[in-house]
């Protein structure tokens, strides 16, 4: 009984759950008899990419991770090349340039937010320098325009990883089509799902040819089955990056929602932005800074604690009350796998978000009166009368 009334109580950090015909489809897709990759759900959700976003062509993958694999694989990238990343970010961003053979280079976080420091990149720039991959943290977009006019100046492709950056704008611009690629996430913590699922936007048309045969696993069956070529065989180097259609199914189902998501998920996070208002007007906590050119996107809510100590206390303090808030980045330079293979200056910011950041719950099926009550629970924390809402 009371286990069962704890359960209840708990608000975990992230919870998922279908919002409409996912499991319809994903019996449709079953008793369609294909459930392969590059089936019907596949090309509907590749579709709605490219219709709702303008994104020229995009291709459906088993992860976002897999999506950075081709488009590491598409940079066309030789020994020592070096690829210019943030290093508050996740492992998948450094990893696929990584098993090509590059080098990375970690750039530092702005002082003002976890996105890359476009204005620290010319100095890392070298006569190796091949790519640079912004990250739009929480799905706040990076300053696009230096960090455009920066690859320009010195012949870079841009990478997006845009895992966090659904439906989110840069100057009017969906993120994900400023890049020559960019990659999306349906992970299941981000804002749409199929479990694990991927998608890369190729924006540069000479690399759309090349990315369908290695996502095909470096066969030319894409262009058999769209009648261009009278046999397939193997052509190029590949791998298996395509999802099966059960995922896709699932996937187009809250696709269709993603209206409806994006109100709910966003809807929280102002909810969080403007009751929490006071206290960093009372300097007890920092906010999430959104720069004029981005939008949110309700992907996280952050926060910023005053030290490691503080934070840790406050994810106490919330979890006495079944709360699940969480840090995040660990800075990948000082990772276990990289720190003795760091040479760079120290990335100050960068630490500061892994020693400070903390998210909180944000989920489709939160409700408000859940969200008020984590609210209340970090006024009481602060020992301060919430008097916001
Ligand atoms: C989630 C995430 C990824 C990886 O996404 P998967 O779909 O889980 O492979 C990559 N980069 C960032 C910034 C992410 O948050």
């Amino acid at each position: 009984m009371d286990t069962l009334k704890k359960q209840k109580n708990t608000i975990p950090f992230n919870y998922s759950s279908p919002v409409g015909n996912e499991l319809q489809y994903i019996e449709q897709a079953v008793k369609s008899g294909h459930i392969s990759g590059n089936g019907v759900y596949t090309q509907k959700c590749q579709q709605f990419f490219e219709s709702k976003y303008g994104f020229t062509k995009t291709l459906l993958t088993s992860s976002c991770t897999d999506a950075l694999e081709l488009a590491s694989i598409l940079c066309n990238l030789k020994a020592d090349d070096e690829v210019i990343m943030p290093s508050y970010t996740f492992v998948s961003t450094a990893n696929p340039f990584l098993l090509r053979g590059a080098k990375i280079v970690f750039a530092d976080s702005e002082k003002n937010s976890p996105n890359i420091n476009a204005d620290s990149l010319e100095s890392l720039i070298t006569n190796k320098t091949r790519v640079i991959v912004p990250v739009h943290y929480a799905g706040v977009a990076c300053d696009m325009k230096k960090i455009l006019s920066i690859a320009s100046k010195y012949d870079l492709l841009v990478v997006e990883d845009a895992a966090h950056a659904i439906d989110s704008f840069f100057d009017g611009k969906p993120l994900g089509s400023l890049g020559h690629m960019a990659t999306f996430s349906f992970h299941e913590s981000k804002n749409i799902t199929c479990g694990e699922g991927g998608l890369l936007v190729i924006n540069d048309k000479s690399f759309t040819n090349r990315a369908e045969i290695i996502w095909e696993k470096g066969t030319n069956r894409s262009a058999f089955f769209k009648g261009e070529v009278d046999k397939y065989g193997w052509v190029d180097v590949g791998s298996s990056f395509l999802s099966s259609d059960i995922s896709a199914a699932f996937l187009y189902a809250q696709l269709e929602n993603i209206e409806l998501i994006q109100e709910k998920r966003k809807t929280i996070w102002r909810y969080y932005h403007a009751s929490l208002k006071p206290l960093f007007e009372k300097n007890k906590i920092q906010l999430q800074v959104i720069p004029a050119y981005a939008t949110e996107n309700g992907h996280l809510f952050y926060l910023i604690c005053k030290d490691t100590m503080e934070r840790t206390s406050l994810i106490a303090f919330l979890k006495n009350r079944g709360i699940h808030a969480t840090f995040h980045y660990l800075s990948l330079h000082k990772s276990p796998y990289y720190q003795s293979k760091y040479k760079g200056p120290p990335l100050l910011n960068s630490d500061h978000y892994t020693d400070c950041l903390l998210r909180l719950p944000l989920y489709f099926s939160l409700t408000l009166e859940q969200v008020k009550f984590v609210v209340d629970s970090i006024y009481d924390f602060f020992g301060i009368k919430n008097e916001s809402l």
